[in-house]
C-alpha cells in the first residue's frame, strides 16, 4: 500500500484515482471541484480541501491536469505541492503539456529534491475507468521504477520512453501520426465512395492492404465496417477534434523548436482547427468524414 495524493479528478482522473483506490492504495484526493472530490471519495478516496492536506503524508503525489500552467502552477506556485512534500516524494505528472514544461517541471523538481516523471496517457475516458491505459514516461530510472507498480494499477501498456520530457515526446509524435492517418483514411474512403465503391467493400480490400492502418481497422471513420468506432454514431466522441487539435498545437510547437518539419503535421492541424473554428469541436475527430461528404457549416 502506497500513500497517494491525486490532484485533477476530471473526466481522466477520476477513473484513476478509482483504480488506485480499487487497488488498495491509501489516495488522498483533491480537486478545484468539490463535486469531484466527493465522487472520489464515493470510490474509496479520502477526499480533501486543499493541496498541503492532500500531500501530507504522501509518497507520490498524481496529477492529471488540463494544461501545462496548471501543472507548474499545482507544483511550484504558491502553496502549491513543492511547499508541502516532503524530500524524495516523486511528482508523477500524466496531464498531455508541453515537452518544454515537462522538462521545466522535471529540472524545478530535481533541484527541490524530488523525483519527477512526465506519464502521459493514450487512451480514453473507458481506458482511464477501465485501467487499461497506455503510459508513456519520461524521467530518470529511480522516477520510473517507484512509478511502475502505481502506473501498472491504472493502465495495461507501460513504457519508460527516456528522459524528462520523453514520454510527452512520445505521446505528441503519436498522436501527430493518429490525426495525419485519420484525415488520410477519411479522404481515402471519401475517394473511394465517389468513385463507386461502398464502404465495407473498400475496407475488406484496404484493411488486407498496404493502406492498412489503425483509424481505419479500430476507429473506421466511414459508418459500417467497425461497428464500435464513433462514425456508428453520428460522430459523438470518442476523442474531441479539440482534444486532437490541443495535441497538434504541441506537436508543431515542440516541432518548431526542434527544427524537425512536419509539413503533414501542420497540414492536420490546420484542418482540424478549421472544423473547431466552425463550430464542431465537439465532433470526433473523424468526423473530418463527415465533413468531406456532408461540408459541415
Ligand atoms: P478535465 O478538464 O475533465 O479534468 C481536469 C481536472 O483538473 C478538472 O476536474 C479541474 O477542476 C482540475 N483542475 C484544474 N486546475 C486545478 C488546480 N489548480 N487544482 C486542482 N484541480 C485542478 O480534463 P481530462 O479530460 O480529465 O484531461 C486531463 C488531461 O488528460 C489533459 O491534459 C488531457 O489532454 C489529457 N488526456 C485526456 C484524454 C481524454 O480522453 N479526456 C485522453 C488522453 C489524455
Amino acid at each position: 500500500m502506497t500513500k497517494i495524493a491525486f490532484i485533477g479528478l476530471g473526466n481522466m482522473g477520476s477513473g484513476m484515482c478509482a483504480n488506485l483506490c480499487r487497488a488498495g492504495h491509501e489516495v488522498r484526493a483533491f480537486d478545484l471541484n468539490a463535486e469531484a472530490v466527493k465522487a472520489a471519495k464515493g470510490h474509496g478516496a479520502i477526499a480533501v480541501a486543499t493541496i498541503a492536506d492532500a500531500v501530507k503524508d504522501s509518497e507520490i503525489v498524481v496529477t492529471m491536469l488540463p494544461a501545462g500552467k496548471h501543472v507548474l502552477a499545482v507544483y511550484f506556485g504558491e502553496d502549491g505541492v513543492a511547499s508541502h512534500a516532503a524530500t524524495g516524494t516523486l511528482f508523477l505528472d500524466c496531464s498531455t503539456i508541453a515537452v518544454e514544461h515537462a522538462r521545466e517541471a522535471a529540472s524545478k523538481a530535481e533541484a527541490a529534491g524530488f523525483l519527477m516523471a512526465d506519464a502521459p496517457v493514450s487512451g480514453g475516458t473507458a481506458a482511464a475507468d477501465a485501467g487499461t491505459l497506455t503510459f508513456m514516461v519520461g524521467g530518470p530510472d529511480e522516477a520510473y521504477a517507484k512509478a511502475k507498480p502505481i502506473l501498472d494499477a491504472m493502465g495495461k501498456n507501460i513504457f519508460h520512453a527516456g528522459g524528462s520530457g520523453n514520454g510527452q515526446a512520445a505521446k505528441i509524435a503519436n498522436n501527430m501520426l493518429l490525426g495525419i492517418s485519420m484525415i488520410g483514411t477519411c479522404e481515402a474512403f471519401n475517394l473511394a465512395e465517389k468513385l463507386g465503391l461502398d464502404a465495407q467493400t473498400f475496407f475488406d480490400i484496404s484493411s488486407t492492404a498496404s493502406g492498412q492502418c489503425w483509424s481505419m481497422t479500430s476507429y473506421c471513420p466511414a459508418p459500417g465496417p467497425v461497428p464500435t468506432a464513433p462514425s456508428n454514431r453520428d460522430y459523438q466522441p470518442g476523442f474531441a477534434v479539440t482534444m486532437m487539435l490541443k495535441d497538434l498545437h504541441l506537436a508543431a510547437a515542440a516541432a518548431r523548436a526542434a527544427g524537425a518539419e512536419v509539413t503533414l503535421g501542420e497540414m492536420a492541424e490546420k484542418i482540424y482547427q478549421d472544423l473547431d473554428t466552425r463550430g464542431h469541436g465537439g465532433l470526433d475527430f473523424s468526423g473530418v468524414m463527415k465533413d468531406l461528404q456532408q461540408r459541415l457549416d
